[in-house]
């Protein structure tokens, strides 16, 4: 060593450097090591005069321990470095003038101290973190309560004053929290409402997927469903609800609680139903209405192939009259009476009875036998209009006419099951009433056809859709061809040719019979003047026409001055006509309605009675009419088909010849179909014939060629 020797300072100084090389490495302080020297050097300057002092403070000792724990060296491998450093060092650094026994015992005893006061100040320190810590986390948790509490508060505020009901339950259905408008809705208290499980809430309305979504949820398989729903109040009432299902989930997302929310609809609902009931319903009687029971039956008709219907169609006999004689307030109570006897008529399942308007009534049977129950149907419905209805003091007697349909359903609509029913029922009203019949459906569909036949028939004329053919009349004595009967036909474009028995009846009825008429007049006229034309100079005069006038024709004021311009126009006389009346036409007819015919034959032209004895005339009578032609109707020719004929029937047929020949008129029959009746015809001294024998209806050229064979062969 070099220089001057080291004072005591600069070997205390060395101390502290030793000691801080000694335990920096295991502190737990963020300062320099030099820092952390001179943070040691007062210690050491302490522990030194602790050394030296005349008695023994172990004070010093403590009081350095705890300041190490002080200067964060707080590891215990800090405090055994700092005792081994004192331990080798303290005495030759800080002790040089001094008994070196007693002062490595006064440096042992420093250590004890040192080692206590690190303790005492390592415990303290941990306490008073320990102390922090709590403290710190109490502070915590009193922010946290607050600001949970204030959103509790204001979730509170939500639930226990929303206008909706809000529930949650566990994934079990028990029910942990209702609010009030919840409360309310069930007329519950709480108590009574928490102690229940979801599932007790079945109704038997509810719809047929409620529960499986209300499985799929609680199972997490589903977010949230929404449907209508209803429940039993506490009293038993029903509590419709909009009801809203959302499943809860925990912060990891697993499935917790289920909330409902639900709105209630009752009133809402009950005024639809009231609304829905008005709409469906007949005011006067309360019976379901025309848009109900169509409803029930398009639902009854779309029920499936193997399902079946039966309906009645009830109109009242003579209604009318219980109206207009006594008044519309009388009629009411008539209707009301009679529908609550109707009501009471249909009460097993699958039943209805529904008023359609006026007096008309349906009742329907849906079920495994319609067959059978809707005849009883109809009988008991027949059956309660037995007893007279009272209606202001009167005992009112009522009747009614029932058309019944029964059938599978999906063939038909509801519209054409009504309409048949409709037909049906006009069908036991025309067969005079007070019964019911049976759906027919040839009936029906003819009685639909003369319908859209009756709407067709105006314009059928104008678009030229008649046409007419000739049935030939043949001389039975020569065989030979006289004449011919027009016979007209409608080439309908949708029903192809229609014989006049399906539209000649609507014609009359319409009134158009008289233009028809008038049209087929003047085109037979016209072909009897082509054939006259063609066949003209042959030894058996010109070929004659027959047109069928019908009895409205003769009322008609322009018959005889439209037939007479009509054979001048043509120039055809009026002995090659024959005009052939129904017999039927001409029972009982008066002088007036003979005038139009008698003017007729003087001008010449031949009036034949047709289909005669069909008609029952007085033979008597025949004297009186204006006619020279008799035609003998097809059952007289019909009869004559067995063989041997009927002998009674050849003796009448006989009689009625020699009774036409005596007053002058000659005999022609009709539907001569066999060789065999010809020849029997001509025996018992019919003059003319017509029939399939000689030729069906046709074309008037085919009846030309006809003639022609004759007259050359
Ligand atoms: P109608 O005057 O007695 O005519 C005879 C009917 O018997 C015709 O029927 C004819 O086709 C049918 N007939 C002829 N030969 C035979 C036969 O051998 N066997 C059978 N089973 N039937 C035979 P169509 O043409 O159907 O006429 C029916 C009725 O329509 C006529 O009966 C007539 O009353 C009426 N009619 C036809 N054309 C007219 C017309 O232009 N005006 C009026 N008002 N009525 C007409
Ligand atoms: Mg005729
Ligand atoms: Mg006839």
């Amino acid at each position: 060593m070099s220089g001057e020797p080291d004072g005591p300072e600069d070997r205390l100084r060395r101390f502290a450097t030793i000691w801080s090389r000694a335990v920096y490495p295991v502190t737990s302080t963020s300062s320099t090591r030099p820092e952390f020297e001179a943070c040691l050097l007062p210690l050491a300057r302490r522990l030194s005069e602790a050394l030296r002092a005349r008695s023994f403070d172990a004070d010093a000792g403590k009081a350095v321990g705890a300041a190490l724990v002080e200067a964060h060296c707080t590891d215990p491998e800090a405090l055994s470095r700092t005792l081994d450093c004192v331990d080798a060092y303290l005495v030759l650094y800080c002790g040089e003038d001094g008994d070196r026994e007693d002062l490595r015992a006064r440096s042992a005893r420093l250590q004890h101290a040192m080692a206590a006061g690190f303790a005492q100040a390592l415990r303290e320190r941990t306490l008073a973190e320990q102390e922090a810590i709590a403290q710190a986390a109490l502070e915590a948790q009193g922010v946290v309560a607050q600001a949970l509490h204030d959103t509790e508060a204001r979730f509170r505020a939500v639930f226990e004053g929303a206008a909706i009901g809000i529930g949650i339950a566990d994934l079990e259905g028990n029910i942990l929290q209702v609010n009030n408008a919840l409360r309310r809705m069930f007329g519950l208290s709480e108590p009574g409402l928490r102690s229940r499980n979801v599932r007790d809430w079945v109704h038997p309305d509810d719809a047929p997927q409620t529960w499986r979504l209300y499985d799929e949820l609680v199972s997490g398989e589903r977010e949230h469903y929404h449907l209508e729903k209803a429940f039993y109040r506490q009293d038993g009432t029903v509590l419709w609800t909009n009801l809203t299902v959302s499943l809860l989930r925990d912060a990891d997302g697993e499935p917790q609680y289920q909330l409902a929310l639900m709105e209630d609809t009752t009133e809402r609902r009950l005024l639809n139903l009231r609304l829905r009931y008005e709409a469906t319903h007949d005011a006067l009687t309360g019976l379901p209405n025309r848009t109900f029971f169509f409803e029930r039956l398009e639902k009854a008709l779309s029920a499936g192939k193997d399902r079946r219907f039966g309906l009645c169609y009830l109109d009242l006999d003579g209604f009318k009259t219980v109206n207009d004689s006594l008044g519309h307030a009388a009629g009411d109570r008539l209707l009301v009476e009679v529908a609550d006897r109707l009501q009471a008529c249909a009460t097993a399942p699958g039943e209805m009875v529904a008023r359609l308007g006026g007096d008309e009534f349906v009742a329907l049977t849906t079920g495994p036998d319609t067959q059978r129950t809707v005849d009883e149907l109809a009988a008991r419905i027949m059956n309660a209009l037995l007893a007279p209805i009272s209606v202001d003091g009167r005992e009112l007697t009522v009747r009614g006419s029932i058309g019944i349909v029964e059938g599978p359903a999906g063939e038909r609509s509801a519209a054409e099951v009504l309409r048949s029913a409709d037909i049906t029922m006009y069908r036991a009203k025309s067969a005079g009433g007070n019964r019911f019949e049976l759906a027919d459906p040839e009936a029906d569909a003819r009685a639909i056809t003369r319908h859209g036949l009756t709407t067709a028939l105006p314009t059928a004329l104008d678009r030229g859709e008649f046409f007419i053919e000739y049935q030939p009349l043949v001389h039975l004595g020569d065989g030979s061809v006289r004449g011919a009967e027009a016979l007209v036909r409608w080439l309908h474009p949708q029903h192809g040719v229609l014989s006049p028995d399906r539209f000649i009846p609507l014609a009359e009825h319409t009134g158009l019979i008289v233009p028809l008429g008038r049209w087929v007049l003047e085109q037979s006229v016209r072909q009897a003047r082509e054939w006259r034309d063609r066949h003209g100079g042959e030894a058996l005069g010109p070929l004659r026409i027959n047109v069928n006038l019908s009895p409205c024709q003769l009322t008609h004021p322009g018959l005889v001055q439209d037939t007479v311009e009509i054979l001048e126009r043509t120039g055809v006389a009026p002995d090659s006509l024959c005009l052939e009346v129904t017999e039927s036409a001409l029972i009982g007819a008066d002088d007036d309605l003979l005038k139009p015919l008698r003017r007729l034959a003087e001008m010449g032209i031949d009036i034949a009675l047709d289909d005669f004895g069909t008609g029952y005339s007085n033979l008597a009578n025949l004297r009186r009419l204006p006619v020279s032609v008799l035609k003998l109707d097809r059952s007289f020719t019909q009869s004559m088909q067995r063989f041997p004929a009927d002998p009674v029937d050849l003796k009448i047929v006989e009689g009625i010849v020699s009774l036409a020949h005596s007053l002058d008129l000659a005999v022609t029959v009709e539907g001569v179909e066999t060789g065999a009746q010809a020849e029997q015809l001509r025996i018992l001294g019919c003059d003319t014939a017509q029939g399939w024998y000689y030729a069906r209806p046709g074309p008037p050229d085919r009846l030309h060629e006809l003639a022609l064979v004759d007259a050359t062969g």
